[in-house]
């Protein structure tokens, strides 16, 4: 069984199922202003078909294509995915950039699509002003108690901890988690003023890192590890999209003896480092290619972006190669949405792409039958279950 936004489900009833992305999302702590004063000009408008060229290749350039949140588009996106076969979508956005959990509530009622939400913090520019003073150990706690309590969404989606009287035992298991422990406590009950939502996370993460793994970055990844390994619950990382700092990640977490079926390294095919991933997949982990449909290409160094995307078509190449190698039950697949100008509703791809396009794409450079299937649909559901 696993917490969707509507209660507990078996993950056997999930369908198809998307590992990593955004319904909702606030990602404007990556954009700075452009340095071509004419982009200047216009970074600041809102997209419509006049513009969405400039963004095509450069999704850096506009501020308003960092914010997901308009509730009748989203709609509209997740019944188009339903309509060509999708189940389930894994919703990253956790602490920082807007988590809302009633809100995605109410697009799995409207639309049918499963949702599964996330819990944890985001990369260390988006950390609350007190995160300093938390130890790992509370930001554990406090992970912890979204799986016990629920989400406080009066706090703004922010995670809180009651005072320790109130905190029940460490649970030995995830199914022994928000079932039983929802109960009575809410968080009025211990003083925190927050409404409780009743809604479960069902994953950890996507856990933040950057370019440079802050002292606070680590802090809030040993915090989801200890809570990981309590939980045995699946937990997704993010990474610095170009670079090799999986392994940085893998480093730090290792002490704490997690079981690393559980978890996922994220955005590694931005720059496709066939070594960097077997090592990392060497090391038991899942390697996601989340940037599905994410073909980039940036000019202008600076502010977050960091160079040039890989294409999906040598995506397909560089999964072909994984495959044969053997690691065709490690790769998770998922577009990582989080930009406006990958909407159906401003010209994009969608939640569909995978399996309306890629999935063929993937065929046509040789990726057999068996492994796509693996690929598509037993993986995920191994990396929830097991
Ligand atoms: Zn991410």
């Amino acid at each position: 069984m696993i917490n969707t936004v509507l209660g507990k489900k078996k993950i056997e009833d999930l369908g198809y199922i998307l590992p990593h992305e955004h319904i909702f999302i606030d990602l404007t702590n990556e954009f700075s202003e452009p340095k071509n004063p004419e982009m200047a000009k216009i970074c600041y408008d809102e997209i419509s078909l006049k513009n969405v060229g400039y963004i095509k290749l450069n999704p850096y350039l506009m501020k308003d294509n960092f914010i997901l949140d308009n509730e009748d588009i989203m709609t509209d996106e997740l019944k188009i995915f339903k309509a060509h076969g999708g189940g389930t979508i894994i919703d990253n956005t956790n602490i920082g950039i807007n988590r809302d959990p009633l809100k995605l509530k109410r697009m799995a009622e409207k639309t049918g699509v499963n949702i599964i939400c996330g819990s944890g913090y985001y990369t260390g520019d988006t950390f609350p002003s007190d995160f300093s003073e938390k130890r790992e150990n509370d930001i554990a706690e406090e992970i912890l108690n979204e799986f016990r309590y629920g989400i406080s969404v009066g706090l703004g989606g922010q995670m809180s901890i009651p005072p320790s009287s109130l905190r029940p035992q460490i649970p030995k298991s995830l199914n022994d988690f928000s079932g039983t422990l929802g109960g009575d406590a809410t968080p009025q009950t211990y003083g925190l003023g927050g409404q409780d939502c009743k809604i479960f996370p069902g994953i950890i993460g996507e856990i933040g890192t950057s370019k440079v793994i802050s002292e606070n970055e680590k802090k809030s990844l040993c915090g989801a590890a200890i809570a990981c390994k309590e939980l045995h619950a699946p937990m997704q990382v993010h990474l610095h999209p170009w670079g090799t700092t999986g392994i940085d990640v893998i480093n730090i977490l290792k002490p704490f003896n997690l079981d690393f079926e559980k978890v996922v390294i994220c955005h590694t095919d931005v720059e496709l480092n066939i070594e960097y991933m077997e090592k990392l997949l060497d090391m038991g982990v899942y390697v996601q290619f989340d940037n599905i449909a994410k073909e980039f290409f940036i000019p202008e160094a600076g502010g977050y972006a960091d160079g040039p995307f890989a294409s999906d078509r040598e995506r397909c190449v560089c999964i072909k190669k994984l495959c044969d190698k053997g690691y065709a039950s490690q790769i998770l697949l998922s577009n990582d949405i989080c930009l406006k100008q990958m909407l159906h509703n401003y010209g994009g791809l969608g939640f569909d792409y995978i399996l309306v396009t890629f999935k063929e794409m993937m065929k046509f450079y040789g990726v057999s039958h068996s492994d796509i299937n693996k690929i598509l649909f037993e993986n995920t559901i191994n990396w929830l279950k097991k």
